[in-house]
């Protein structure tokens, strides 16, 4: 275990971002001028030039060195959804056999790492091996810094030779572009000459579970794939919702102070932490920055839980379903909009004017989750979530928009031309006059169950899933808000009264998209029959929503905003199919070798010893023993589940020789998840009738309820 930092000796302020290049060290160590440029290029409003790189590097490189940094690298997000990196170090020899240390604007700007072994859905031929990586200015280098040594990461993007996006940032920034072109129309239409640029911010909750480290390590499962395949629940399970905001465990808290301890070192700025729903399950959340920011952050703070836990003898499930019949995990994505000048575009304000703004910003998210949802849908479609999304857990697998009771009020009255009720503070919506109420935020925060909720001046984004990167459903996101907001534009920059053109706008694409604003309780029944009423998708599997990409109106969406190319996204449709089968198919074979391997074997010898010991009671008078019957059930199970793992094994190898990517992953969803399950159906039944002694692996009482 690392040491423990004092407070009292180190304050919070001073250990605050001391491994990272924000731009305040920038300020500190680059001559004036230099600054400025980098703060340009940053805004978007000049290229980086190589002589500014330069200095860049050589400040960089000496704060590194300062604290004992050996290698830089740079770090991408190639399309496996988790994060890259292939060090270097710093040493250049010189003539003489000695070494000194360097570090160019070349090398600070771009890399070439080898990418033949990243997925790239076809978009680079194996022969063309080469890949670029290149500096994102937008988001500050850090030090990786542990036992192992200290190594300066670079964020950066990754590009094929023919420029392709390899990876999640490229087309992550270009969607953030998209997004600050047309809300910048929108602004100007409205009047604002100040804003430079709009950005979108994200605040990602991340959940995860901890569990013991030596049973975790008898755990193939939980080793291969992040996900216990089988396991009964024990006799307590969450149903006590006593560990929610519960007491933090010492142990538990110990790994929480250095979590936050890491995170704070690279400017990440970790704020709220408490225990989940689940037994061992806990949040983290950080404080929101600009969305591309929140990503690499988002990033770090996963791979630092699982680093942090082990160092105190524990694992970190990442995993959206690591156990069943408990909660899962997700990611809440909390997503708004913002001038560079520090207004949130979803903030209703308190004059006519903001409210105006408000009710067009707000008006264009609602509908684009609603033209966009099946997209929206796809960004959180794993294999992982497939076991959340519309299974018996929430959310639903369908898109809905929770706005709360006065909200919706407003839009409805806007919307019908009618005039709102006096609890809503305004006797009728005249835009440009009368100024919105005041909305309370704690009342529109209280649906829990709802994908898409407003929380008071941003949205949250509630079917993300845990172990996911966070680009892809920003990017969908931003780019489906950029083109309403393209739509909106083209009707407010022609419109010679701009407020009757607001008005018009808001109550044109409102009454069109209400259907998808819903505020009951998404996990019931009823709404799922509601929702197929009003014609929302509701699509719980992967392989179902995946298609959704190369529709062509999905292809030119993408296209108009030069966000993906055709190729770039048929390339992702491929590998999002592939990583679906790849994932069921690890989990299946997982399966097949622990009945094979431990709990036939294991249970058959213990079934042998309790026919042992019922013969030998018969010898001795007794009469059927319960040994007997015991042995019998339990060689009856054994034979179900011997006979049902042919059948998986048939499935799979079927699924396996399959060709087409899409029939593929059909196949591993309708015939292997499905035999999978009736499989762990059996076993989780045997499992409770075993000797605990006799069972080959730890269960869900040493998992969920030790630490
Ligand atoms: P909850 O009630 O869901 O826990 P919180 O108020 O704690 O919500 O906020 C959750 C997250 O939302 C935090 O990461 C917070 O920084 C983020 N957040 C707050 N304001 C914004 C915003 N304008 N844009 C994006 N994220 C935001
Ligand atoms: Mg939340």
């Amino acid at each position: 275990m690392s040491e423990s930092i004092n407070f009292i000796e180190t304050s919070v302020p001073s250990l605050y971002g001391t491994n990272c290049f924000s731009n305040s060290v920038m300020r500190e160590r680059l001559p004036k001028s230099i600054y400025k440029e980098i703060l340009a290029v940053q805004a978007g409003e000049k290229e980086l030039s190589l002589e500014v790189a330069e200095v860049v590097a050589a400040a960089m490189r000496d704060w590194a060195l300062e604290k004992g940094a050996t290698h830089y690298t740079h770090w991408f997000h190639p399309l496996t959804g988790l994060t890259a990196e292939k060090h270097d170090s710093f040493i250049a020899p010189t003539s003489d056999g000695k070494v000194l240390m360097e570090f160019s604007g070349k090398e600070l700007i771009k890399g070439e790492p080898d990418a033949s072994s990243f997925p790239s859905g076809g978009l680079r031929a194996t022969f063309e091996a080469r890949g670029y990586t290149a500096w994102d200015v937008t988001s500050p280098a850090f030090l990786k810094q542990d036992p192992t040594g200290t190594t300066l990461c670079i964020p950066t993007a990754f590009f094929s030779y023919y420029g392709h996006a390899l990876d999640k940032k490229v087309p992550l920034l270009r969607s953030m572009n998209a997004l600050n072109k047309q809300a910048i129309r929108i602004l100007r239409a409205l009047g604002n000459t100040t804003a430079k640029q709009v950005i979108t911010t994200v605040g990602p909750e991340q959940e995860y579970f901890l569990v013991d480290k030596k049973y975790f390590d008898e755990r193939p499962d939980l080793m291969l794939t992040g996900r216990t395949v089988f396991g009964s629940m024990p006799a307590k399970g969450q149903e006590l919702e006593d560990h929610y905001f519960g007491a933090i465990k010492e142990r538990v808290a110990m790994f929480m102070r250095e979590l936050n301890t890491e995170l704070w070192k690279v400017g990440v700025a970790a704020k709220t932490q408490h225990n989940e729903v689940a037994p061992n399950q806990f949040e983290i959340a950080p404080i929101f920055s600009t969305t591309n920011v929140a990503v690499d952050s988002n990033q770090l703070v996963m791979e630092t839980i699982k680093k942090v836990a082990r160092r105190h003898g524990m694992e970190a499930l990442l995993h959206e379903k690591p156990f069943a019949g408990v909660n899962g995990s997700g990611k809440h994505n909390n997503w708004s909009m913002s001038t560079d000048d520090g207004i949130n575009l979803l903030d209703p304000g308190e004059n006519p004017e903001s409210n105006a703004r408000f009710l067009l910003f707000t008006a264009a998210v609602v509908e684009a989750v609603d033209r966009y949802a099946l997209l929206l849908r796809s960004s959180a479609a794993t294999a992982g979530n497939d076991h959340r999304l519309g299974a018996n857990e929430a959310p639903p697998a369908i898109i809905s928009v929770f706005f709360g009771g006065p909200l919706t009020e407003i839009f409805d009255s806007i919307a019908d031309g009618k005039p709102v009720s006096k609890s809503t503070g305004m006797e009728r919506i005249k835009l440009g006059v009368t100024s919105l109420p005041t909305l309370p935020k704690d009342v529109s925060d209280r649906n829990r169950t709802s994908p898409f909720a407003f929380t008071g001046n941003k949205f949250e984004f509630r079917m993300v899933g845990s172990s996911q990167s966070i680009a892809t459903p920003n990017t969908y996101l931003n780019t489906a808000v950029a083109q309403v907001l393209s739509e909106f534009a083209d009707k407010l920059e022609k419109a010679s009264d701009k407020n009757a053109a607001i008005e018009a706008i808001v109550k044109e694409s409102y009454a069109k998209h209400r259907r998808v604003v819903f505020n009951g309780n998404g996990y019931s029944e009823e709404w799922v029959k509601e929702a197929e009423r009003r014609g929302l998708p509701n699509v719980r599997a992967t392989v179902d929503v995946l298609p959704v990409l190369v529709q062509p109106e999905i292809i030119a969406l993408f296209e108009t905003h030069q966000i993906l190319t055709k190729e770039e996204i048929e390339s992702r449709y491929h590998i999002y199919l592939e990583r679906y089968s790849k994932q069921i198919n690890i989990e299946a074979g997982v399966m097949i070798s622990m009945v094979r391997r431990s709990i036939f074997p294991g249970v058959s010898a213990y079934a042998g010893a309790l026919a042992r010991d019922a013969a030998s009671l018969a010898a001795i008078g007794a009469v059927s023993a319960p040994q007997e019957k015991k042995a019998k059930r339990i060689a009856e199970l054994l034979n179900e589940i011997n006979e049902d793992t042919d059948k998986l094994e048939k499935v799979l190898t079927e699924a396996q020789e399959t060709e087409d990517a899409f029939i593929q992953a059909k196949a591993y969803r309708e015939k292997v998840v499905s035999q999978m399950g009736v499989l762990r159906g059996k076993v989780d039944a045997l499992e409770k009738i075993v000797d605990k002694k006799a069972w080959p692996f730890p269960g869900y009482e040493e998992l969920l309820f030790t630490l």
